[in-house]
């Protein structure tokens, strides 16, 4: 039996046949990264229980190594492997949300290497809602340690494209699956302390946090936890293009016209200006909106990039829903906020 395969720069290309899934189970097996699709965003995998294995993953990537990265876990059961003393909101939550797009911080177990926790006594973990995420890490055997599959700085690839520009060259392969259904990151919830807490919003609403909770939930670096700080790799510029982007916040109407107004001033200048479309559209619900926008976010700064704009204009979204997502990832990518 032959495996479509082709390798490109020393990547190999992998089909989703089962065949591929244990070649690239192999590889990992072995030490080696593979890039996989998952519900949110492409992930770049290695064993989480090898020490050698987790260090490629920040060498590939260029990621600064007091970033953690993410456990992958392919059953519930599982979560009691890598994480200790677990709270009961833990295995409750898992219930309800997994697979699915939900990180849970919690306090690691041993047979996770410090490296993926970049030394914090804690570990993120989640279970991918993929059939070919579930299956790799099914046929390893082992959790699977996986940031985003893309080069450090740069946007989060959500498609295999983006990951073959991004990492060719510098990983052992990549498994082709169709575009992110979701498009952004999991939610990172924080359940290590005396009460829940978002460090990253992301693919999981607070709003669904919340009613599973019956609580209200904070979110880190909000006015309500100033004292509490966000996910480590909140403090890197990252999710962002290469061109400058300024967001234009205030009025909804405001922002339209400053962005005209912005466009037309910069335009002049000679500058090549690209527009982020980050507000809903008039025909689209407002539930179906922030989904949208999510999906398409990371992809549209790609584009304006391979496009050579000089400057990037966006709006800002609402904060509701995967909007709160969308919006956290807009202020991080924004080079000047313009309130107006
Ligand atoms: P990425 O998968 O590339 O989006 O990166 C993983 C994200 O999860 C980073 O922003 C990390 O800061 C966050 N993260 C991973 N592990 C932990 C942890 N133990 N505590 C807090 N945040 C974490
Ligand atoms: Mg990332």
């Amino acid at each position: 039996m032959s495996i479509r395969t082709k390798k490109v720069k020393g990547t190999l290309l992998l089909d989703g046949s089962p065949q591929s899934i244990e070649k690239a189970a192999a590889i990992l097996r072995k030490g080696g990264l593979v890039a996989f699709p998952t519900e949110t965003v492409y992930g770049l995998g290695a064993i989480a229980t090898s020490q050698e294995a987790v260090n490629k993953i920040f060498i590939a990537k260029g990621r600064p190594v007091d970033n953690p990265l993410i456990v992958h876990i392919s059953s519930i059961k599982h979560l009691y492997e890598v994480a200790a003393d677990l709270p009961p909101e833990a295995p409750y939550l898992a219930r309800c949300f997994w697979p699915g797009p939900l990180s849970l911080v919690l306090r690691r177990a041993e047979v996770v290497v410090p490296e993926v926790s970049a030394g914090l006594m804690t570990v993120a973990v989640r279970m991918p809602d993929h059939p070919l995420a579930q299956q790799l890490i099914r046929a390893v055997g082992a959790p699977i340690a996986a940031p985003s599959a893309n080069l450090a700085g740069r946007p989060s690839p959500t498609t295999y494209r983006h990951v073959i520009a991004d990492l060719c060259g510098r990983i052992d392969a990549v498994i082709i699956g169709q575009d992110c259904r979701i498009g952004i990151e999991s939610t990172v919830l924080d359940l290590s302390g005396e009460q829940p807490v978002i460090l990253r919003p992301g693919g999981l609403s607070r709003e669904d946090l919340e009613t599973a909770l019956n609580c209200s939930v904070h979110v880190a670096g909000s006015k309500f936890m100033a004292d509490k700080p966000s996910s480590p790799g909140m403090k890197y510029r990252h999710y962002s293009p290469r061109a400058p982007l300024i967001l234009v916040t205030g009025f909804p109407r405001r922002q339209q016209l400053f962005i005209k107004i912005l466009s037309l001033f910069y335009g002049k200048q000679g500058l090549q200006v690209g527009i982020l479309n980050t507000t809903s559209g008039g025909k689209q619900s407002k539930n179906t909106a922030p989904e949208r926008l999510a999906a398409a976010l990371y992809r549209s700064m790609r584009t304006l990039d391979a496009r050579g704009v000089d400057l990037i204009l966006a709006a800002d979204t609402i904060s509701s829903g995967l909007g709160l997502a969308v919006r956290n990832r807009l202020r991080k990518a924004a080079t000047r906020v313009l309130r107006v």
